[in-house]
């Protein structure tokens, strides 16, 4: 394996964070990037800092297990806990990129993942992007989600937050980045102009505000939240090669489907499921309420 040296790894993620902030990518101190540089150790952005104007003195470096090893005035952020998942799971990643890029993250919120076969570029450079289930900001959950995808796919959506993208190469896994937005602009434009969003559930919002609170801010308000049952629980896409029919008719406007482990439900397929099944209930409701 190849690794770059110390310099090369600070000096392609100051870049990195740079093109990030010029392409609108992050807003504040959002995203975060990871260059491995041997077998054991990366080095990573620290948060609390524009991902455009960060110095080299305020990388940290830090070893596979989350132990800091050098580091400037600045911490490492907790979203850190994802990217040492994909170092860890997928040995042959050499980078990571996460950000909160526009057009990819509406998809993340309206749980619609980017598997079109319309962009042959795309689908060489990138793949398929499935939308994994929500978890809340810095925890665990996070990584847990993102494990089983870390050999078999290159990049990913996590519901309600952003984007995330490897690669055997840090400039790879920018790339990815870049090229998933793109591609997320294009499904727009083609027919996902979204008209969709899967609002956090009250119990979501709670947890949310709590960690607000453990940061020692007390104002900001609370915005409504679904009662509900929260509507991004579930992982959307990563339907295994071979497996996803082509609906007859099928149009390039998203619809959200389903995917677990035992097998996937194609996105194209749920809206005529969902028809079938309402034709099947309805008129029997209608019976009973009269
Ligand atoms: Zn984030």
């Amino acid at each position: 394996m190849q690794y770059p040296n110390d310099y090369e790894a600070k000096q392609g993620i100051l870049e990195i964070g740079r093109r990030m902030y010029d392409k609108n990518f992050v807003a504040a101190n959002d995203g975060n990037i990871t260059c491995k540089v041997s077998e054991t150790q990366i080095w990573a952005t620290p948060t609390g800092v524009s991902k455009g104007f960060m110095k080299a003195e305020e990388l940290v470096k830090m070893d596979l297990s989350g132990r800091v090893v050098q580091q400037g005035k600045l911490s490492v952020s907790s979203e850190i806990k994802m990217h040492l998942r994909i170092y860890n799971e997928n040995p042959g990643v050499l980078g990571v990129c996460h950000a909160h890029p526009p057009v990819s993250t509406s998809f993340a919120i309206a749980g619609i993942s980017l598997d079109k076969a319309i962009y042959p570029e795309a689908l060489v450079n990138l793949g398929t992007v499935p939308v994994v289930h929500y978890e809340a900001p810095g925890s665990q959950g996070i990584p847990d989600s993102v494990a089983p995808y870390c050999r078999d796919y290159n990049a990913l959506l996590l519901a309600n937050h952003g984007a995330l993208a490897w690669g055997t190469s840090l400039m790879e896994a920018w790339y990815r980045l870049e090229a998933m937005e793109h591609y997320a602009m294009i499904l727009m434009y083609t027919g996902n102009i979204i008209g969709r969003a899967n609002v956090l559930s009250c119990e979501q919002v709670r947890e949310i505000v709590g960690i607000r609170e453990k940061l020692g801010i007390r104002t900001g308000g609370v915005p409504p939240c679904c009662a509900d049952t929260a509507t991004n629980l579930a992982d959307v896409g990563g339907v295994p090669a071979g497996g996803a029919a082509c609906a007859a008719g099928a149009s390039t406007r998203g619809t959200a489907g389903t995917a677990n482990s035992s097998g996937a439900v194609s996105s194209g397929d749920v809206e005529s499921i969902v028809r079938e099944v309402l034709s099947m209930l309805l008129p029997e409701a209608h019976g009973k309420s009269r």
